[in-house]
């Protein structure tokens, strides 16, 4: 499952052992010592698959470059992985608000931040739509035709009630901030408000009957698809 790997880190030493010991493993990777530098990169091309992103930088937060690669259509579905410092532990609802998968503490072990990385990347690849289909559990999705199945009946759904939907099942395991909903199901251009997301996630859930609880609330933050629950795959 190799993939593109951005370490956005300005401890170089610890840049250089990442940046090694991922080539060992047969990820692609590359660096930069600056928020703005990863930025850069990351929105160039080829595309990265997941970034480690370090919480202290030079020139911005890393939560700062977390939100901007969310606000970018070109970057909004890299898996981004927070390293934070002892001490510097990133508040769980913060993390969350900006969009970060998943964090580390350092120092912690080339060992175990490969499994991390592993286990996310494992994740995006199961929810990766084929030809056109996407299941999971009792929940079956045909993305070109706009139908939904639950337990093999049809569930009518509205056009924006199955963007949502196929966008929480597409990330699932993730979190998604109203604001991202917003963007992905109804557009950025759209002016619909936060509590519009909420009535849609409400009637969904509705639809979904003993499946809506497959749709999480993260209070405070949005919405998150389970990634694992009692009778369906992990
Ligand atoms: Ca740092």
């Amino acid at each position: 499952m190799p993939g593109r790997i951005l370490i956005v880190e300005d401890e170089t030493d610890l840049a250089r052992t990442l940046v090694y010991a991922l080539n060992r493993e047969g990820f692609q990777a590359a660096h930069s010592v600056t928020g703005r530098g990863g930025l850069d990169l990351a929105q160039g091309d080829p595309a990265f698959d997941l970034v480690l992103l370090d919480l202290m930088l030079p020139d911005m937060p890393g939560t700062e470059v977390c939100r901007q690669l969310r606000a970018d259509p070109r970057t909004r579905d890299i898996l981004v992985l927070m390293l934070t410092a002892r001490g510097e532990e990133i508040d769980r609802v913060v993390g969350f608000e900006v969009g970060t998968d998943d964090y580390l503490v350092k120092p912690f072990s080339v060992r175990e931040l490969i499994l991390r990385i592993r286990a996310l990347l494992r994740r995006v690849q199961a929810a990766t739509p084929t030809e056109g289909k996407l299941a999971w559990g009792p929940l079956r999705l045909d993305l070109d035709g706009h139908r939904c199945w639950l337990d093999g009946e049809v569930v009518p759904l509205t056009a924006v009630e199955f963007k949502l939907l196929g966008r929480l099942m597409a990330r699932r395991g993730r979190v998604q901030t109203r604001a991202m909903l917003v963007d992905t199901v109804w557009g950025s251009e759209s002016d619909i408000g936060e509590r519009t997301v909420d009535a849609t996630v409400k009637r969904l859930r509705e639809k979904l009957g003993h499946a809506g609880a497959f749709v999480e609330t993260l209070r405070g933050v949005g919405y998150r698809f389970v990634d694992q629950a009692e009778g369906a795959p992990s």
